[in-house]
């Protein structure tokens, strides 16, 4: 399935495609007709999912389509920060769109609360805000529910934890009865439900389980230039001893190269990929169960398939693209019980994918130190690591006018 599936907007559309979002995700296939059929809905899933664009989106679409625009619609979330991660990728996602939205948060100086308050007077589309925030503004009369379509609630439980429940209650009895809700929490206990239950109407629930990397694998992983990889496997496989290696990267070609490389360092390596005849597959295949071959290089068609007993040592070569690559990946290590190592390579680019993974597993992998010899890799800082392409960032949107400030470029992924 593709984004195009979907019944959206073509502006919205080019803003996917600019971004390079071409695959929704579980929880955006779930929840995006879910939301376009106007329903409330209770989304159970957690940061790394993809939960921001499954409800921006299609609010987005209904937006472009709506004579309601101002103020149509009120995010709510817990943090400064998410709010304003929030926003970015509504800035992102509707660039060709013209639709504006503002993060409302405290802790600002007087000019932030200024540049808050003109941006409602002026007519915004999307305000992000925070409870307290929220609440100050509304108590100065400068917001104006009458056209309200959408309000979401994301990371409930953790709003809840921070002791917003009365707050969130007292929002809600501001705004129209008649509007619809979207409710994201990571998880539900008991209190949570109870404040779904009151504030949404017939909700639809999605629940997105998140697989889990086995318990019995170590995971590492090394900030690395390009060029240092190879050497790197090699004084990795020199130092100890390793009797079953997968290594994965994400292309055929990127397969072959280091196939080639890997056996002219004197590694008992072959790889498996598309061009090779199906017997002389079977035959590296069966090789490496055998453990006659010892590293069998492949893409990630091979993390889904292969059941190997007694791999020992997982290399992702690269970041997978999808967070749920890497569990399947490094999965082949540590089967029934044992216990196996994986080792992710991660260049200046993949730091933000690799974030992501983080996220999803909930878990922090330790960076290890690169061998001496190998000299110095790059620095490891996945918040300013985007993918894109060194875009500058000017505002070079030209008929669709943003009220309040210049919008970052499609192709500048938003920042989570
Ligand atoms: P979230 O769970 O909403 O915090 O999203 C996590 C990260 O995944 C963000 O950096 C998004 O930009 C990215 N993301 C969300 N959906 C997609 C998708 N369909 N394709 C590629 N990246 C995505």
């Amino acid at each position: 399935m593709t984004f195009h599936d979907f019944t959206f907007h073509p502006r919205l559309l080019d803003g996917l495609d600019a971004m390079g979002f071409s695959k929704p995700t579980p929880i955006q296939e779930q929840a995006i007709p879910v939301i376009l059929a106007k329903r409330d809905l209770i989304g159970c899933a957690q940061t790394g999912t993809g939960k921001t664009a499954a409800y921006v989106l299609p609010i987005l679409n209904n937006i472009v389509g709506s004579e309601k625009r101002h103020l149509n619609t009120v995010i709510i979330a817990p943090t400064r920060e998410l709010a304003q991660q929030i926003d970015q990728q509504i800035e992102g996602f509707s660039y060709f769109l013209g639709v504006s939205s503002i993060p409302i948060y405290g802790g600002g100086d007087g000019a932030t609360w200024d540049q808050q308050k003109r941006a409602m007077e002026g007519g915004v589309d999307i305000i992000i805000a925070t409870p307290g925030r929220l609440i100050a503004q509304i108590a100065m009369g400068t917001i104006k529910f009458d056209h309200l379509e959408h309000l979401v609630l994301d990371e409930a439980d953790r709003m809840l934890d921070m002791g917003f429940y009365e707050d969130i209650l007292r929002i809600i009895k501001e705004l129209p009865a008649k509007r619809q809700t979207l409710f994201f929490s990571a998880t539900m206990p008991p209190k949570i439900r109870a404040l779904a239950n009151k504030i949404l109407q017939n909700p639809v629930e999605i629940n997105i389980a998140i697989s889990k990397p086995a318990e019995g694998i170590l995971q590492q992983a090394y900030v690395v230039h390009n060029e240092q990889k190879e050497k790197l496997i090699d004084t990795l496989l020199k130092e100890k001893k390793f009797n079953s290696v997968l290594i994965f990267a994400s292309t055929k070609e990127n397969v072959k190269k280091l196939d080639r490389n890997l056996q002219r360092l004197g590694l008992n390596a072959k790889a498996i990929h598309s061009d090779l005849e199906q017997t002389e597959r079977e035959h590296v295949l069966r090789e490496f169960k055998n453990k006659q071959l010892t590293i069998l290089i492949g893409t990630d068609v091979l993390s889904r398939g292969i059941d190997v007993e007694g791999i020992d040592l997982v290399i992702n070569f690269d970041v997978p693209p999808d967070p749920e690559d890497y569990i399947h990946r490094i999965g082949r290590t540590a089967r029934a019980a044992t216990t196996g190592t994986a080792i992710t390579f991660i260049n200046e680019m993949d730091q933000r994918k690799f974030f992501r993974i983080e996220s999803l597993i909930g878990k922090e992998v330790p960076k290890l130190a690169l061998p001496a010899e190998l000299g110095n890799g790059p620095v490891y800082n996945p918040e300013v690591r985007t993918h894109s392409h060194g875009a500058s960032g000017k505002n070079k949107n030209s008929g669709n006018k943003k009220p309040f400030r210049s919008k970052r470029r499609p192709d500048q992924r938003p920042r989570s």
